[in-house]
């Protein structure tokens, strides 16, 4: 298929909001300016076959990944993602029905979530598929939670349940883009950051750029079922809690509250996101580093997040 043509074919029927101006089909998108009160927010994220997802991945949970990895970006500053270009890189022979099926995932969360898919690129990638995403979104101006605000004594939080993402869940799960701008909304939020290398490791960046240290408590750490299973079943799987701390790909939300709101966090929570489970896994302390303290007492903890990039 030639390029033109297969560009009217992805574009076709593209979902849109409001802010579009000028969609796909011109030299440049045309977006409405988000105004005064409002911070833009910009993020760009890639995934490459055979790092992120394989040739037999389910193509349509490919297109998703991709734009749920942005979305969950946008999340972690508490915003409201818009509208996003997409670039595709692909190998010389390809499958349209599989970059159908890409386009169809990516279409399906975008709309789920009012983003417009506004343009986009392909190009030549010999041997295997890229999909990089550049997403952009808002935010209310003086209420982004960055990561380095984490103060001493507040309460550590995070959303759902973690470890064991892969094989499965790392594909379908939901950015917590409305839980993340509830919380903001609701909630002195000191630091916020989404949990894509695994707790310990995102921890860790947070904890270096708010100049303080992590008390965590190893029995309030939630851990997925997929996390416990694995431990059970397989010999040579880690232990669930390390899986917990150390897993990438859970895309939860990792936060701070003053301690005082701890508590009322709990309760707000409760009534609003019934089915979202929300724990309370410790403190922050004066230092550096994660303590991790359990029946045992405690120590530090030198497990590392995951780390995408092998060193040579
Ligand atoms: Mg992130």
């Amino acid at each position: 298929m030639r390029e033109f043509d297969l560009i009217a074919r992805l574009t076709a029927g593209l979902p849109s909001n409001p802010s579009v101006l000028v969609g796909p089909g011109d030299d440049c998108a045309v977006l409405e300016n988000v105004g005064g009160d409002r911070v833009l927010l910009f993020k760009t994220d890639a995934v490459v076959e055979g790092i992120h997802f394989t040739s037999e991945t389910d193509p349509r949970l490919v297109g998703r990944k991709a734009l749920a990895r942005c979305l969950s970006d946008i999340a972690a500053m508490a915003g409201t993602p818009t509208a996003a270009l997409i670039t595709l890189g692909l190998p010389a022979e390809h499958d349209p029905a599989k970059l159908d099926a890409v386009y169809a995932g990516i279409s399906e969360l975008a709309s789920r979530h009012q983003v417009a898919i506004v343009g986009g690129e392909t190009t030549t990638n010999p041997g295997r598929m890229l999909i990089s995403i550049a997403l952009l979104g808002w935010a209310p101006r003086n209420r982004v939670p960055l990561r380095g605000g984490a103060r001493v004594g507040d309460a550590l939080f995070v959303t759902g349940t973690l470890g064991g993402s892969l094989p499965e869940r790392h594909l379908t799960f939901d950015p917590r883009l409305e839980e993340a701008r509830w919380l903001a909304e609701h909630f002195r939020v000191g630091a916020m950051i989404d949990l894509s290398d695994g707790l310990a490791g995102d921890l860790r960046h947070v904890l270096l750029a708010s100049k303080v240290g992590a008390e965590l408590l190893a029995a309030a750490i939630p851990i997925s079922r997929q996390a416990r299973l694995a431990a059970r079943t397989s010999s040579s799987a880690k232990p669930a809690l390390v899986s917990a701390l150390t897993d990438g790909e859970d895309f939860e939300l990792l936060f701070t509250v003053p301690s005082a709101e701890a508590v009322p966090l709990h309760d707000a929570w409760r009534k609003e996101f019934p089915d979202l489970k929300l724990s309370c896994i410790g403190r922050i302390v004066p230092g550096a580093g994660i303590t991790l303290r359990d029946k045992h007492g405690s120590r530090k903890l030198e497990a590392h997040g995951y780390v995408h990039f092998q060193q040579p």
